[in-house]
Parts: C-alpha cells; structure tokens; sequence
C-alpha cells in the first residue's frame, strides 16, 4: 500500500473529531491493522483493479484480472465487501456474531449501520465494529493471497480466522455486566471474569 501504516493511524486519531464516520474505525478497542483496512475502504483507495485501471487508463492489461475470491465479478470495492459470492458467504456466516442478522451484504447498508452506532459504548455494537472490520480486514488478505500467490484458504477458515482473532481481542476488553452484556458474552462464550462492576465496556 502507498500508505504509511503508523502516518494513517496517528491521522486517524487526530480526524476523529473532524469525520463524521470516524468512530466506525477509530475506537478504542479497534485491532489498528483492520481500521486502517476500513479507512482505505471506505474512502475507496484499496488499491482494487477497477481503482488501477482509473489510474493507469492506457493498460488493457488490468481489465482482463477479475475477483480472484470467485473469479467472475469485478475486483472492486463494491464487489469484494461483501458482493462477491465468496465474501458474501464469509459475511453471512459472521453477521449474526455482531447483532446484524438483518444487515445484508452491501457496504452501503452495512456502513450505514456502523455510522448508527459509531459512538454507542454498548457492548454488542462495538463488537459488531470489530467484526466488520475483521471480516473486510480477512477478505482482502484473501483476495490478495489469490491474487499474489498460490495459496488459497476456504470459506470456513476464513470464518474460524476471523472469530478467532476477535474472541482473542474480546479476551483483552473489559464488559459492564448487563442483561445485554450477558447476551454478547453467551454468543462469543467469554469468561464471567471479563465482566467489572462499573466501568464501561472497554
Ligand atoms: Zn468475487
């Protein structure tokens, strides 16, 4: 990426006043790699072959790659969250764990769903931020493994990676005990240890 890692995410601290969707990806429990990821998305510059060929007009070469994940549609934004076969199986799968059942697979409805919620401390809506941003994060590792490599992993462990890396992230948080928090902690079986007395959920 053209970006500097540590340069976005210290623009990223400072813009949280000044975007109005800052608080999708700028939270305090946020995994640093996946916002940084999500910022990118959002604002369209992962570098995706639709955003190459703008770039480089004149290079017939970039309209022959598509998606690699289901290797028909566009490598585009819209299409890689979640559009794509692939992804949106990924996403289906995961979206009951962040509260968002209802939530289908286009950006539009599930950005619009984050921007809600942005600056909710509950428990289960700053889970559902740390879910979506792993599941773009592990769908564009994906796309990029297929793309750059050989290598492939499938639908299901690209699921079980994603959950894991949240349920390690929710190990380190803290929850205020609720009948809510109580729900969230059943789905994602979290220690009664996690729960304190008063404080936020952080
Ligand atoms: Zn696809």
């Amino acid at each position: 990426m053209e970006f500097c890692t540590s340069t976005v995410w210290e623009e990223l601290q400072n813009s949280q006043h000044g975007v109005q969707w800052s608080g999708v990806v700028w939270f305090p429990q946020a995994i640093p790699q996946h916002a940084f990821l999500v910022w990118l998305l959002v604002l369209k510059k992962l570098r995706t072959q639709d955003v190459m060929i703008r770039w480089n007009p004149g290079n017939a070469n970039f309209s022959l790659l598509c998606c690699s994940l289901c290797t028909r549609g566009p490598d585009s934004h819209e299409h890689l969250f979640f559009e794509c076969d692939v992804a949106k199986k990924v996403w289906y799968e995961v979206r009951g764990k962040a509260g968002m059942d209802r939530i289908q697979q286009t950006w539009t409805d599930i950005f619009e769903y984050l921007v809600g919620i942005a600056k909710s401390n509950m428990a289960e809506h700053i889970i559902a931020k740390i879910v979506v941003c792993a599941t773009a994060y592990f769908v564009w590792e994906e796309r990029n493994r297929r793309l750059f490599t050989d290598k492939r992993r499938s639908k299901d462990q690209l699921v079980e990676i994603m959950l894991s890396t949240v349920r390690m992230k929710l190990h380190t948080m803290r929850f205020k005990n609720s009948i809510h928090t109580t729900r969230v902690m059943q789905e994602w079986s979290l220690p009664r240890g996690l729960l304190v007395a008063d404080d936020d959920c952080g």
